[in-house]
């Protein structure tokens, strides 16, 4: 015996000899002068321990061919998991406890400038930047004891080119967990670029929204400034005209003149607004707040406005004697202005245009309700940004600047008010001013 394992033809012809004998054997056994020495039972003996033999070949054979297949399945595994790692479009590392690098992928050579096989040996911290290889060294500690997948953003150093940031998710390794850690890197270059491109062209975008709008405020402000003065003029000579200082007028020009007073009186509050709309937009708007009666405000807001409606409007007031706010009383004829002048505008076909004042201790309330096309629901947003006009075939023939909804909310918001907007197409539109009253102001209403 050699102790060398028998091979599985070695038993077999062990067990085809083995046969032969016994076949020899059961010749002899036969003879009847041998039988009686019990020859014949040590023959059967023999035969079943050959068969035993014989199965005993089979099992070897079969384990044999198992452990076969199993060798070809663990080489097709590694060769396909040596696939993955080598095209994997991440750097793939893996390295012993301290951060020596023990095996590399093709990505994990090129983040790092050095061909994979190089890399082998190398302790992975030469790649950080040298500010940060502290923090790496104080990392791997961690690392190592940690059951845990880390994942950190960090930068990376390939020899002989500039640091790029990454990815990194680190972990230990099933295989070896006393020692090996998995280093998974992604390069980040091509993400930071898109983010920082995408930036720029949103600081880009944002400064050319700035200087627009500062191109805008300054054109208002001179526009404004440039037309207060004539103006002004064509004022002086219209109240002359109606006090007789320029003689006495026929009876046909006489009717003229209070649509023209409430033409001049309409030009000044456009003015106004675009002066007030530019100082919004530059925060240099400032109320003056005096403590003052609405009623008479609202009176006076509708009579000024009354020759601009056509025949068939009728404005209502409903209000109570007296009814005492603090607030800006310019800012407030302003507002009113618009939302009487909005009102008879879009009610072309005319109709009751309602204006009412009531409220609480606590606040004001002034709408203005008319029976006009309407603004849809979609559209009410619009309506409330500078500029921002809703053209429909209805109302493609009334003119305006879409300043004024804008400017009103925004004076109405810096009393602490509020304006709000409730409309209907074809139906009409309510828009509702909200003022704070002063704890000093009256309540005294009728
Ligand atoms: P505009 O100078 O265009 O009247 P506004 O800011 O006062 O500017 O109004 C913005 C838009 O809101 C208007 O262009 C119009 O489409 C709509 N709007 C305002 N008031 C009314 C109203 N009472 N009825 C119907 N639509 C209105």
């Amino acid at each position: 015996m050699t102790g060398r394992p028998v091979t599985r033809v070695e038993l077999e012809l062990e067990v085809t000899a083995a046969r032969q004998a016994l076949d020899h054997l059961s010749e002899v056994a036969r003879d009847p002068a041998l039988s009686q020495n019990g020859l014949s039972r040590t023959v059967e003996q023999l035969e079943a321990a050959i068969e035993e033999l014989a199965v005993a070949a089979e099992e070897l054979q079969s384990a044999r061919s198992r452990s076969v297949e199993l060798a070809q399945e663990a080489g097709r595994e590694r060769l396909r998991y040596k696939e993955l790692f080598e095209l994997a479009p991440d750097g793939y590392l893996v390295t012993d406890g301290d951060g020596v690098i023990q095996e590399a992928n093709r990505a994990a050579g090129q983040l790092l400038g050095v061909g994979p096989d190089l890399l082998h040996g190398k302790p992975l911290v030469l790649f950080f930047p040298e500010e940060d290889r502290a923090a790496f060294h104080r990392r791997l500690r961690t690392l190592h004891s940690s059951k845990m997948v880390s994942e950190w953003e960090a930068r990376l150093v390939p020899r002989g080119g500039e640091a790029r940031p990454v990815s990194i998710r680190c972990g230990g390794s099933q295989a070896e967990p006393t020692a090996a850690l998995r280093f998974l890197i992604h390069d980040l270059t091509a993400v930071q670029r898109a983010e920082e491109r995408e930036k720029a062209t949103l600081r880009e975008h944002s400064q050319r929204m700035a200087s627009l709008e500062r191109t805008k405020s300054d054109f208002l402000r001179l526009a404004s400034h440039e037309l207060r003065g004539p103006l002004a003029v064509l004022r002086g000579y219209l109240s002359m005209m109606s006090d007789g200082s320029l003689g006495k007028l026929p009876p046909k020009a006489g009717k003229a003149l209070p649509v023209m007073a409430a033409k001049l009186h309409q030009m000044q509050r456009l003015i106004a607004e675009m002066l007030d709309s530019a100082r919004l937009e530059d925060s240099r708007l400032e109320l003056r707040k005096e403590t003052f009666d609405l009623v008479p405000v609202v009176r006076n807001s509708v009579e000024v406005l009354l020759p601009t409606a056509g025949k068939h409007h009728e404005l209502r007031i409903r209000a109570p004697r007296q009814f005492s706010v603090h607030a800006d009383q310019g800012r407030v004829e302003t507002i009113l202005a618009n939302l009487l002048d909005n009102a008879i505008k879009y009610s072309p076909d005319g109709g009751r245009v309602e204006i009412q004042v009531a409220g609480s201790n606590a606040e004001a309330l002034v709408s203005v309700t008319d029976p006009g096309v309407g603004i849809a629901s979609e559209d009410l947003s619009t309506v409330f940004r500078p500029f921002g006009r809703v053209v429909t075939p209805d109302n493609s023939h009334i003119g305006g600047t879409g300043l004024g909804l804008y400017l009103c909310r925004e004076l109405a918001r810096m009393h602490g008010g509020e304006l709000e907007l409730a409309s209907k197409p074809g139906v009409g539109t309510t828009v509702t001013l909200r003022l704070p009253r002063a704890a000093a102001a009256s309540a005294r209403t009728a």
